[in-house]
């Protein structure tokens, strides 16, 4: 496997730090190639703004067309484009961080926001009556699979079906789905460690057991179901999921994977 691990911490000793290092020793030693993209350490700049496309910046700045016409015209700045090529090189992406308000840290989301520029990782194919572009299934990272390893200082009942946080799966599914999915991606079910603030030492090799087992296991590991986009269970151009084909009961964001 070729991974990229884009992690988020600005503390290397941080449990994020170690579990980290643990999947960079992991799967070093079992023989692939592994990439880190540490955000803090790198400096990454986290905001959209006109710097970002160069001459390609509209004026008003409006950020879709100034971001694909710089991608298109290789425009974009160095520190993205050489993340795009990360992402292009990679067969598996792992996403390393804290839950921060119920989602990534700010950094990450710039992350995000900045390397899956317009053309790149949406507004990509055609849209018309039959087809709303290549997303949800089909995309740029086509091929690609990712998984989210996340620390969430809450307790796992807190994070179940009637537990006061909600599901944890609908709290991931806008990274899951939205920003990973989208652009084509499988997607790895995640590696959740919760309690992370309190872990023990002893709870911190249990954790790292369990994250070796997975990492060791990703080419093996079914993807989450999501429903393909253009497969035919959507309506086209209301995007709408087709009535019946859902388990009856079934509602919210698990409306999206099939059964
Ligand atoms: C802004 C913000 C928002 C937050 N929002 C949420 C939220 O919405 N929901 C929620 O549930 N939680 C939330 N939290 C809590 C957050 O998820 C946790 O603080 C975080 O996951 C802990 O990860 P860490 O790497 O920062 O842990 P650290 O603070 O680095 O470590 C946590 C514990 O692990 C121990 N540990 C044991 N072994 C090791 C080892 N080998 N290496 C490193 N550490 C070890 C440390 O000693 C420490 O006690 C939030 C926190 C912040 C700061």
């Amino acid at each position: 496997m070729k991974t990229l691990i884009v992690y988020a911490h600005p503390e290397p000793r941080s449990l994020n730090g170690s579990l980290k290092d643990v999947a960079v020793s992991t799967l070093a030693a079992a023989g692939h190639e592994v990439r880190v993209s540490d955000l803090y350490a790198m400096n990454w700049k986290a905001v959209v703004d006109a710097a970002d496309f160069g001459g390609c910046a509209t004026s008003p700045l409006r950020v879709i067309p100034s971001s694909g016409g710089a991608y298109d015209a290789g425009a974009l700045t160095p520190d993205v484009t050489g993340e795009q090529e990360k992402l292009l090189w990679a067969d598996t992406v792992i996403f390393q961080f804290p839950l921060w308000w119920y989602t990534m840290p700010a950094i990450l989301k710039g992350w995000v926001d900045r390397v899956f520029s317009f053309h790149f990782a949406y507004g990509v194919g055609v849209h018309d009556e039959t087809r709303y572009g290549e997303r949800f299934g089909e995309g740029t990272l086509l091929g690609r699979r990712a998984m989210l390893s996340v620390t969430v200082g809450g307790p796992q009942l807190h994070y179940t079906d009637r537990g006061i946080n909600g599901p944890i799966e609908d709290l991931l599914f806008p990274i899951h789905h939205g920003i990973l999915y989208y652009p084509g991606m499988e997607v790895l079910p995640p590696f959740v460690s919760y309690g992370a603030d309190r872990m023990s030492d002893g709870e911190f090799e249990d954790a790292a057991k369990r994250w070796r087992e997975r990492l060791l296991t990703l080419e093996t590991t079914a993807p989450i179901a999501f429903r393909r986009q253009n497969s035919g269970d959507y309506e086209i151009p209301s995007l709408r999921l087709k009535e019946g084909l859902e388990t009856p009961g079934r509602r919210g964001f698990g409306l999206h994977v099939r059964d």
